[in-house]
């Protein structure tokens, strides 16, 4: 076995790759673009050396820098993860030039599968059912739009060297063809450096099924059964599962069995995936050969108990495949769930960003056991716009689909972040969805079911403002580990009752509440209800609030304006205009300040007499244990200051008077 293999990817796949080395006794080593000096994966890794700027194509892409890192370090192999370098035939020979073991398949093998249409003609003369359309060279527009006439619409145009949903376009009439294939060609030229696009008949309803395999150098191929990866956003995997819904034993016999095929076409080594496309009524046809671990290998680990990166490395080293055909089986049911930086409301745009807070759900052991967490991100890492924005995958395991349906729910409610926009809410919703649940799966699952999973925005539950208004009062505390007790709030009921507004909105309006300082109880008002909020407590980002005799529990997230509160499996984001950060705002004309609520001086940072410019810091009030400094709202001149330092002032009273220069 190899001492030493240098991971030629980053994010979660190469925590993932390095994890399985440590566990084998094998040395990674990591590499880094400038962007990911930081990252986790290097971190994770034995060693890290760094192969360029942030640009995937200066770093992570470029082959003469990983093989010369991987010489540099002394590694004797290379795992390229997915993605990147993975498929990509001259880094596979570059790797056997240079003295390194790559591990994946040959060379050869790449290259018959690396373009769709290739592949599709060497299926076909290995007897693989295939989706009825053109693959072959003639890329005439005119020749193209007869095929397709031929095929009847809707018509599938796809990037022969196409990915990752990149280089489709649907075309359902035939008058619409040639500005779809005009615009196929110019993004697979793009995307690719390869303008040549095959056409196919677009099935209705189809399920995507894959079948993983798994060959050695010994003439070994086995199936390791199929993936159900049918809820799809843009041509994408959202969810994959294993196995699939349904599936009998026949048709998984089937489908291994040319699967198999297609791989002993190829003389394929190590793990590949054949991709199918199916109806519903179960017939299935060839889509392509993906010649590298898949993103969803781990639902196939979890229900073969197998570590597939092992086996890749055992293969890689010569060895035989640890377990033959028959003695491989399924336990159980897995499900994972890609937890994308990315806004589901807004077409699932990518989004970027430090993650401000994260929070996941505590894995139970590793690789097949109830809840695995393969992330590359911890919280203060940032999403960047170079790569993949994927934070993380959950993957579920159950004695039945129903139990890991189950785990599932349970694991997204758990999984917290702040910063950029998140799939999370989506994910809980779509596997709650009743065409999920019943297993009612297809390609076009969430575009079909599109209004109720993304259903309006709801009015803020009175539960989710208790823990937003309690943290606010009880936080920040001078020692977070400690919290806040709720004692020291007494300071603000010596005047008796002292009411407070707190203007909260939400994206489904304004919902602005009202607290009551009483002798018994902090009371929140909101609308027509009230409730008495008895303790408080906060723990850094946990709050506990006790009320009616109820102790609720939650998260709550500050992010300036913005409180996130975590609560019940649900992520809630409430604005709260702050009266006191804002003061003065709208007030520069009047030249005074006024204290938007009660409060005490903690410091007067200019004298009388002062001149000032807009932004400067006048004073700094504290209010409800916190700090706030008020500003000058534009530039003047101080003339005179109404208040010393450990003053209590009232709401309303002004603060000071400040001449403002009229331009
Ligand atoms: P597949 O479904 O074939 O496993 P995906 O749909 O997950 O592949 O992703 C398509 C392509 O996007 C992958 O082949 C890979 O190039 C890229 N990709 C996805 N996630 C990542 C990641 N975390 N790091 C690098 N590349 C990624
Ligand atoms: P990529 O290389 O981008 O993964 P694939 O050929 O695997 O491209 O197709 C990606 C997805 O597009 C499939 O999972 C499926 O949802 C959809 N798709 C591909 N071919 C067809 C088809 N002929 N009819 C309907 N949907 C298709
Ligand atoms: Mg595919």
């Amino acid at each position: 076995m190899f001492k030493k293999i240098l991971i030629a990817n980053r994010g979660e796949i190469a925590c993932r790759v390095a994890a399985t080395a440590r566990r084998m006794g094998i040395q990674s080593v990591a590499v880094y673009s400038d962007a990911d000096a930081h990252a986790r994966h290097v971190a994770f890794c034995d060693e890290a050396i760094a192969i360029g700027p942030a640009a995937a194509s200066e770093s992570y892409l470029n082959i003469d820098r990983v093989i010369a890192a991987a010489k540099q370090s002394g590694a004797e192999a290379i795992h390229p993860g997915y993605g990147f370098l993975s498929e990509n035939e001259a880094f596979a020979a570059a790797c056997e030039k240079a003295g390194l073991v790559f591990i994946g398949p040959p060379a050869s093998a790449i290259r018959a599968m690396g373009s769709k249409s290739a592949a599709k003609s060497l299926m076909e003369k290995a007897q693989v059912p295939l989706v009825p359309g053109y693959h072959g060279d003639n890329q005439d527009p005119v020749f193209l739009q007869g095929q397709a006439d031929q095929i009847g619409y809707p018509v599938l145009l796809k990037a022969s060297a196409g990915g990752g949903g990149k280089g489709m376009r649907v075309v359902t009439r035939a008058e619409d063809f040639a500005d779809a294939l005009s615009s196929c060609q110019r993004e697979a030229k793009n995307s690719f450096g390869d303008e040549r696009v095959l056409v196919e008949k677009y099935l209705t309803r189809p399920r995507h099924i894959e079948i993983q395999i798994f060959a050695d150098t010994h003439g070994n191929c086995v199936s390791l059964f199929e993936r159900d990866c049918s809820v799809q956003r843009r041509h994408q995997k959202v969810l994959e599962e294993a196995p699939a819904p349904g599936m009998s034993a026949e048709r998984r016999q089937a489908m291994s069995a040319a699967a198999i095929a297609a791989a002993k076409a190829v003389s394929y080594v190590g793990a590949g995936t054949v991709e199918f496309i199916a109806n519903q009524d179960g017939s299935f046809y060839f889509m392509e050969m993906n010649t590298r671990l898949q993103v969803e290998h781990p639902v196939t680990e979890m229900i073969t108990s197998t570590d597939l990166v092992e086996w890749q490395l055992r293969v890689a080293a010569g060895e035989r495949l640890p377990r033959l055909q028959h003695e491989l089986t399924i336990n159980g049911h897995a499900i994972e769930a890609r937890i994308y930086a990315e806004n589901p409301e807004k077409g699932f745009l990518p989004s970027t960003g430090k993650l401000d807070y994260l929070h996941m759900p505590q894995a139970v052991q590793f690789t097949h056991g109830e809840l695995r967490i393969d992330a590359g991100v911890r919280q203060g890492d940032v999403i960047s716009p170079f790569y993949d924005p994927m934070i993380a995958k959950l993957i579920v395991h159950g004695k039945d689909r129903a139990e890991a349906l189950a785990r599932m729910a349970q694991a997204l409610a758990t999984f917290q972040v702040v910063g950029p926009a998140t799939n999370v809410a989506f994910l809980g919703r779509l596997i709650a969805s009743e065409p999920f649940v019943s297993a009612d799966l297809d390609t076009g699952l969430i575009e079909r079911h599109h209004d109720s999973l993304f259903p309006e925005p709801q009015t803020l539950p009175l539960s989710v403002l208790a823990l937003a208004a309690a943290s606010l009062v009880a936080s920040p505390s001078p020692s977070p580990s400690k919290g806040e007790p709720w004692a020291q709030l007494s300071g603000w009921r010596m005047n008796g009752t002292y009411q407070r507004i707190l203007a909260f909105s939400s994206e489904a309006g304004e919902q602005p509440i009202q607290l009551s300082y009483r002798r018994d109880a902090l009371w929140l008002t909101a609308g027509e209800s009230a409730v008495a909020m008895q303790e408080v407590s906060v723990n850094q980002a946990a709050v506990q609030v006790r009320m009616d005799g109820l102790q609720l529990q939650g998260h709550v997230v500050r992010q300036q304006d913005i409180f996130h509160v975590f609560h019940a499996g649900h992520h809630w984001q409430i604005l709260w205009r702050d009266p006191i950060a804002h003061a003065g705002e709208g007030e520069a004309d009047e030249g005074r300040l006024t204290a938007p609520m009660p409060g005490k001086i903690i410091a007067l940072l200019v004298s009388a007499g002062e001149r000032v410019v807009k932004g400067t810091p006048l004073l700094i009030m504290e209010a409800m244990k916190m700090e706030h400094t008020i500003n000058a709202p534009g530039d003047g001149t101080v003339s005179e200051l109404l208040y010393a330092v450990g003053d209590q002032v009232d709401e309303g009273a002004q603060l000071l008077s400040l001449s403002v220069e009229v331009a």
